[in-house]
């Protein structure tokens, strides 16, 4: 039986990794057959990690921390988790092979997924011309003129990036201000291939066996027009990756995992959660590092008080924070 085995391969897992690895945990990364490494592998310059004056490919950094996680000892698995058995002294991690791992404990760390704009045409058009990832698919865009759907700092990013492709990108946004960042809403204003479309929802994506264009509605009087575009990037933000456990933890009114004030632990004793899953607001690199800390350290001190007590009773102690307990 492992002492901790952390599922989520982004900056939170890989910083919890790192953090367990050298506190002789030996943890086991699950890290996903297809999205290890997490949404940073999707991202080209990343700007504002600290420690890169120079910027550093998204691609990059993940392999570094991914590095540094094995150089103390920690074990990556390419797999997915199908399922968790979360409640109990005993954690069971059943992964698409089939193998079934067990822990003392475990670590979320599974990120948010794309939102979607929930319209049919996006589920069938997806490969054909929606996308949810400017990097995997900017490429197949040259020349062409399409849309970016969003106002955060994904979209700017995303339609910026394109401009690298396309002869024109247009940014559809529902209202007439950007949420993104001024840095980033500066660099897409600045950026001639770019032309906003205020004030203006996606109501259909067109096409039949590609996309040719998309059906907008007017927040403001309702109207309706269609503007012609190859391509649709999707990019309105992420909702926390909970479909593994939201039948056995705590969820905020959110989405993302409850956890007990600033530190990981969730609902269940042994089990803790850390990066995007469980911060709605935040959800940068460096906070999902941070956060990916606290949980290696929250696991670290749960498997010393077990092994102290033999049981794991001291958790309830301490997420009550009665100190008196400690003494009983
Ligand atoms: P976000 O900040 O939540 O922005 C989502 C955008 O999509 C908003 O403009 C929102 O409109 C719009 N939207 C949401 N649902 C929609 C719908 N159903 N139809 C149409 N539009 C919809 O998400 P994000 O841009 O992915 O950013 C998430 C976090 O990651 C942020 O903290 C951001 O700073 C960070 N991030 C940072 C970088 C960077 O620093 N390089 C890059 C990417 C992301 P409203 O504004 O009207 O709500």
């Amino acid at each position: 039986m492992r002492q901790v085995i952390i599922v989520g391969s982004g900056p939170a897992g890989y910083t919890a990794a790192i953090y367990a690895a050298r506190a002789n945990l030996e943890p086991l990364v699950v890290a996903s057959s297809v999205e290890a490494g997490g949404e940073l592998m999707n991202t080209t310059d990343v700007e504002n990690f600290p420690g890169f004056p120079d910027g550093i490919q998204g691609p990059e950094l993940m392999e570094k921390m991914q590095a540094q996680a094995e150089r103390f000892g920690a074990e990556v698995l390419y797999d997915d988790v199908v399922s968790l058995e979360l409640e109990g002294d005993v954690k069971r991690v059943t992964l698409g092979s089939g193998t079934v791992h067990e822990a003392e404990s475990i670590i979320i760390a599974t990120g948010s997924a794309y939102r979607k704009l929930g319209l049919p045409g996006e589920e069938r058009l997806s490969g054909h011309g929606v996308s949810w990832c400017a990097t995997c698919d900017g490429f197949f865009f040259r020349e062409r003129v399409i849309a970016v759907v969003g106002g955060g700092d994904s979209a700017m990013e995303e339609a910026t990036f394109l401009t690298r492709f396309a002869s024109k990108v247009y940014v559809i946004h529902r209202r007439d201000s950007l949420r993104a960042s001024k840095i980033m809403q500066e660099r897409a204003f600045a950026n001639e291939k770019i032309e906003f479309v205020w004030n203006a929802e996606v109501v259909d994506i067109l096409g039949e066996d590609t996309v040719t264009g998309v059906k907008l509605r007017s927040t403001v009087d309702g109207t309706e027009s269609e503007l012609a575009v190859e391509g649709v990037f999707v990019a309105i933000g992420n909702d926390p990756r909970v479909h593994l456990v939201h039948d056995q933890l705590e969820l905020t009114p959110e989405g993302t995992i409850k956890v007990d004030g600033r530190s990981s632990r969730t609902s269940l004793p042994g089990v803790f959660a850390a990066g995007d899953v469980i911060d709605p607001t935040y959800r940068q690199a460096v906070t999902a590092a941070a956060s990916g800390t606290v949980a290696a350290l929250d696991a670290e001190h749960y498997l010393a008080a077990r092994g102290e007590a033999g049981a794991p009773d001291v958790y309830d102690d301490e997420i009550s924070g009665r100190p008196e307990a400690d003494a009983a």
